[in-house]
């Protein structure tokens, strides 16, 4: 069958974009490999003028990063997608290789800890004028447009605690203004949420979350059209040189083969858990964008496919108590890290959040008895046990 035949995401997950050997390998091949071979100077020299098409240098482009590029693009429904050594260096990419100084960001404030670091702090280093707005209302965007606005960045849902931004209403506002949105779409994943659907220019990805999903390596990853990603993308990342290791994209490409599976299993595990937490008399509430309760219910089933498998929840007590629930956890495993196999817990105040001042915390509700749990794959009733009674214990 040629690979064209295939219609399925998932079939396209497991086949597109193989580059065999004359080996006949069966697997994907790896090639750990810095450097090409040109077979003459005259080859080297039209392949550096773009006469000749071939792979030159690792930085630029490599067969098996190639694979995990034309995969990642499949699962979103993306034109064209280009592979970073980590989520961050994707989201920091994103922004710069178009940005100059003179230019204005509007951002959602509720933001993962480092995109808040770099979109406040680090970018404004260069001239770029940044405002932080409610992401949950479309009236606070269309306030801080300008004549020099050219990005809106958000996530949705946000880590920790799961606001929702209206994907559709931000772009349509986009698009009337002449800004290009780009959105953080690692906390549902690629399985669960499709924003290019509601109309993003530009999607970033952690393939460390649940693209790998199994605690092995970095890996990011950027989605857009195939005309960005050839004039504006690819000579800045050619010459910045924040390149995934082939290794890092084999293991990713491995990742995408399973990863609906694993995401749709995880986040059933989820429901179950957040029901199960709701319900515990130690347990303040939950946030989670699937339950009835949620602010924005009704925007969280239009976007989404389900609800994820990450949530949040404040248990009743103080810091002291916060951490001895955590500490009594015997399976659950501390580790910043989600969307992996295995269940993960962390505390947002302390850890990925802390770089925030006191009032930006307060602002996101990201409070000391805030708890944020990544549910993996082992069986529901080890993970419930496991919460039980840690929670009985403080
Ligand atoms: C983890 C994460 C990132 C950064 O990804 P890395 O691969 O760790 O660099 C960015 N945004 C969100 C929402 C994340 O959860």
């Amino acid at each position: 069958m040629l690979k064209n035949d295939l219609k399925g995401k998932n079939s396209k997950l497991i086949r597109e974009a193989l580059h065999k050997t004359q080996f006949r390998e069966q697997s994907e091949s790896l090639f750990l490999t810095s450097g090409f071979v040109y077979q003459t100077a005259e080859q080297a020299e039209a392949i550096f003028k773009g006469d000749e098409t071939g792979f030159q240098y690792t930085r630029y482009a490599n067969p098996t990063i190639d694979t995990f590029e034309k995969r990642m693009a499949v699962i979103d429904g993306s034109e064209s997608c280009f592979a970073t050594a980590s989520g961050m260096a994707a989201v920091f990419a994103s922004l710069m290789c178009q940005l100059q100084a003179g230019n204005h960001v509007v951002s959602a404030t509720a933001l993962f800890g480092s995109c808040r670091e770099v979109i406040k702090n680090i970018i404004t280093r260069y001239g770029i004028e940044v405002s932080f707005v409610d992401g949950k209302n479309i009236e606070s965007w269309k306030k801080e447009i300008k004549s020099n606005t050219k990005i809106f960045f958000f996530e949705t849902p946000s880590n920790p605690c799961f606001e929702l931004v209206d994907i559709e209403a931000v772009c349509k506002l986009a698009k009337a203004n002449n800004i290009k949105v780009i959105v953080d779409n690692i906390l549902v994943s690629p399985v669960l949420q499709s924003p290019s659907k509601f109309g993003t220019d530009i999607i970033v990805y952690s393939g460390t979350k649940h693209i790998d999903g199994q605690g092995r390596t970095m890996g990011g990853a950027i989605l857009c059209s195939t005309k960005f990603r050839e004039e504006i993308l690819k000579p800045f990342l050619r010459h910045t040189g924040p390149c995934i290791s082939p290794f890092n994209a084999w293991v990713l490409s491995k990742g995408l083969e399973t990863i609906h599976l694993r995401v749709v299993e995880q986040s059933k595990n989820a429901e179950k858990i957040v029901k199960f937490l709701a319900e515990h008399n130690k347990v303040e509430s939950v946030n989670y964008p699937f339950r009835k309760s949620h602010p924005q219910y009704e925007l969280a089933q239009k976007q989404q496919k389900m609800g994820g498998n990450v949530l949040s929840f404040y248990i009743k007590g103080n810091k002291k108590k916060t951490f001895n629930f955590i500490n009594k956890l015997k399976m659950i495993d501390i580790c910043n890290n989600l969307g992996d196999t295995k269940s993960l817990v962390v505390h947002p105040a302390t850890t990925t959040h802390r770089i925030l001042t006191d009032e930006e915390r307060n602002d996101q509700n990201i409070f000391d008895n805030l708890v944020r749990l990544s549910v993996g794959l082992e069986d529901f009733e080890d993970i419930k046990n496991d919460l039980d009674q840690a929670l009985i214990a403080i």
